[in-house]
């Protein structure tokens, strides 16, 4: 989670929203991704799924079994959907989004028994990081604009 930390801080260095993902297999990260709408001018350049694409592209099978994916945010409902495609194994979130959240937070779709593909979740896990990074970034914005 620190490494997907990093990942959130290089977003904000970049005036993206702070969020950052990484992925780990075998116990060694595979990918690293940062949220990246705003440069990329893409909606869904969100950090989960940049990460899973990656992930997806070192290993070479989008079947992602095995793989552990950290996030800094609680995930949105198009990154939960992302990790049911994708059949990551577990899922690590950092501070809530109560806007976006889809682990509970605006919805719950991870917690849906799935019929095909099951994810192991650890919440809220070095949230207080994550939640002052994203804190900080929208009051600057604030203060900017
Ligand atoms: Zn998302």
């Amino acid at each position: 989670m620190l490494e997907a930390l990093e990942e959130a801080k290089k977003a904000f260095a970049q005036g993206e929203v702070p969020v950052g993902a990484v992925a780990v297999y075998e116990g060694k990260v595979v990918a690293r991704a940062f949220n990246q709408v705003e440069s990329l001018k893409d909606a869904s350049a969100h950090a989960e799924l940049l990460c899973l694409k990656k992930a997806a592209s070192v290993l070479d099978r989008w079947r992602l079994l095995g793989v552990t994916l950290y996030t800094t945010l609680e995930p949105c409902s198009m990154c939960a959907g992302a990790l049911f495609s994708f059949r990551i194994d577990r899922l690590v979130w950092g501070a809530p989004d109560i806007r976006q959240g889809a682990d509970g937070s605006l919805v719950s779709l991870l917690t849906i028994k799935h019929p095909i593909h099951e994810i192991e979740i650890a919440r809220n896990v070095l949230s207080e990081q994550s939640a002052v990074l994203m804190k900080t970034f929208f009051e600057q914005r604030r203060k900017n604009s």
